[in-house]
């Protein structure tokens, strides 16, 4: 039996998700008093458990931050706010000492200084990684460990956030509920500063590389509460996730091509030097589309590690090995089954420099927020950058907070039961309305768009939102989220960078060379109006 008290007070900030947005934030905010909520056990649930490139940053002998933002704007199509990227890119170093500070054992070279990945669209080698490919298990493992013995953390599991609480135009915390408790009352925490660190939105489509529970709750929350959403429309596909019929889709990191692995089809052949001078290491949505095409004219897509790598796979590559593994794949004799799969949103709750978001009394970091950083498309490893550059802004940012030394005290009269983390996911996983919802993501709302498509959509998710059974706020999160992509993927009649328009495939700056920002009134408009 869940026993709620009505009001809880955070004693402090709030921050709503424990990825490494999250946690960074929280880490930086110390002494300060802190409340960290997650549906999951720490490290379960988060994206950024799951990355495996690693962190892009400017640390190399020949490298420059002004090199890595001018990049960043390239892979962003035009619409990068150079900015920001400049600062983020100049405040690189800086975030990944803290991150080795904290513990992150970083692949370095004899001379001890970082071992630097190439990824795709970086003019350099420029990505610190750890143990190959594990940067994201590696990084939180490191960084979990510090928040678990910072007192002035308190960290509560099991734990969702549904609507964003509100008082005199400010936001003044959340109500929560514990996860999969769909019919409970919600508690409001009540918070002197709302962090909102929620991820992103890829589970929203039905192949997809991100965690069940990143399904566009944090952006919906925050609109349906009135924050003004930048770029909703731009979702990055990965090229390559590994076709087999796991939910969510196992990543075969980028990496792999960076190392030489080759893209080809069923019969052996390599498409990708036709279609870009780069070919493999064209920018992610050139090949994300170009995969695509070839699945739907017919064909299978594979990504061939075996002349680059051989048997290196199983010891560089570990993480992509063992999925292969599970998934009865044999990497070093046989080229591995890809797919494209919905893998970022550029988009996200429109923040400031500092994180601060249009509502008074919430600021927003990582994937959940819209930076400007990223612009049409991100470049590979920004986005855990970003998270931590941003984390340890809106740390400075909050002021009042009195330090404390002591450990904060658990939550009084709150019963979680247990966490049924995988019994909960599997329920919501099978929820009718949800399934139909990824799917009109996937065939409607995908690698490749069109005003009809995009007009079913819209309708489709409006019928869901009025019809599924038992709609909870968390699902109201989810539709919101999504009608927003779709709506602002109807209204740029352009394509650029993540967006591509087969009706209007090509960019066109005299009317489109700007952010998209909207609100959910227009985007219930769109949507009524399609
Ligand atoms: C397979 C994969 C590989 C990747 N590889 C890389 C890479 O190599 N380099 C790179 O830079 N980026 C990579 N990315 C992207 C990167 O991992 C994410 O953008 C980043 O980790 C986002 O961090 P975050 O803290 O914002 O969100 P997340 O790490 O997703 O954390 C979100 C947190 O919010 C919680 N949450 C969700 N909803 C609620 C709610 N309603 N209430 C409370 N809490 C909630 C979640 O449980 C989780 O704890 C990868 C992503 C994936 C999926």
């Amino acid at each position: 039996m869940t026993v709620f008290d009505n009001t809880l007070d955070a004693d402090g900030a709030l921050i709503v998700g424990a990825g490494l947005a999250g946690l960074f934030c929280a880490l930086k905010l110390a002494p300060r008093p802190v409340t960290v909520l997650s549906p999951k056990p720490l490290g379960f649930g988060a994206s950024s458990t799951w990355a495996q490139g690693g962190v892009a940053a400017a640390v190399g002998p020949d490298d420059s931050p002004h090199a890595h933002a001018l990049d960043t704007g390239i892979a962003g199509a035009g619409i990068v706010d150079m900015d920001v990227a400049e600062h983020v890119a100049a405040e690189a170093a800086a975030r990944i000492e803290d991150l080795a500070r904290w513990g992150t054992p970083f692949d370095r070279d004899s001379a001890g200084g970082y071992v630097l990945s190439r990824e795709a669209a970086h003019s350099r080698n420029r990505v610190v990684r750890v143990s190959g490919d594990r940067a994201g298990a590696e990084i939180m493992k490191a960084i979990i460990g510090a928040v678990r013995t910072t007192p002035s953390i308190r960290i509560v599991e099991g734990i969702t956030a549904v609507d964003l609480a509100r008082a005199d135009g400010r936001v003044i915390g959340v109500y929560a509920r514990k996860l999969g408790d769909r019919y409970g009352e919600p508690v409001m925490i009540r918070a002197r500063a709302t962090i909102l660190a929620a991820g992103g939105l890829g589970g929203l489509y039905a192949i997809t590389t991100n965690p069940p529970g990143v399904r566009g709750h944090a952006m919906g929350m925050a609109a349906r509460a009135g924050a003004v959403i930048g770029d909703p429309e731009f979702v990055q596909f990965h090229p390559t996730a590994i076709l087999t019929d796991r939910d969510p889709a196992p990543l075969a990191t980028e990496a792999l091509r960076g190392e030489g692995a080759i893209l080809v089809d069923e019969t052996g052949h390599r498409f990708m030097p036709d279609i870009h001078p780069d070919a493999e290491l064209a920018p992610r949505d050139i090949v994300a589309r170009a995969n695509f095409r070839q699945i739907k004219a017919g064909h299978k897509v594979f990504l061939d590690t075996r002349e680059c790598l051989g048997d290196r796979i199983l010891t560089a590559f570990p993480t992509v090995a063992q999925y292969c593994a599970e998934a009865g794949i044999d990497p070093v004799a046989e080229p591995i089954p890809v797919t494209p799969a919905a893998h970022y949103h550029m988009g996200g709750v429109k923040v400031d420099e500092w994180g601060r978001s249009s509502l008074p009394g919430l600021w927003v970091c990582g994937e959940a927020s819209c930076t400007g950083l990223h612009g049409a498309n991100r470049l590979a490893s920004n986005s855990l950058l970003e998270a931590t550059v941003y984390a340890a802004r809106i740390a400075d940012d909050i002021s009042g907070l009195e330090p404390v030394r002591h450990a904060l005290a658990p939550f009084a009269g709150i019963d979680w039961d247990e966490v049924e983390g995988e019994a909960v996911e599997e329920r919501l996983r099978n929820l009718v309305a949800v399934q139909d919802l990824r799917h009109v993501m996937t065939d409607l709302v995908g690698v490749e768009r069109d005003a009809e498509g995009l007009r079913r959509a819209l309708a489709r998710i409006a019928e869901l939102e009025r019809t599924a059974q038992g709609v909870t706020r968390s699902f109201l999160n989810m539709t919101t989220s999504a009608s927003f992509v779709a709506a602002a993927a109807l209204k740029r009649t352009e394509s650029r960078g993540g967006h591509f328009r087969t009706d209007f495939p090509k960019t066109d700056d005299a009317h489109w060379h700007a952010h998209t920002e909207m609100t959910l009134k227009e985007a219930l408009t769109i949507r009524a109006e399609a």
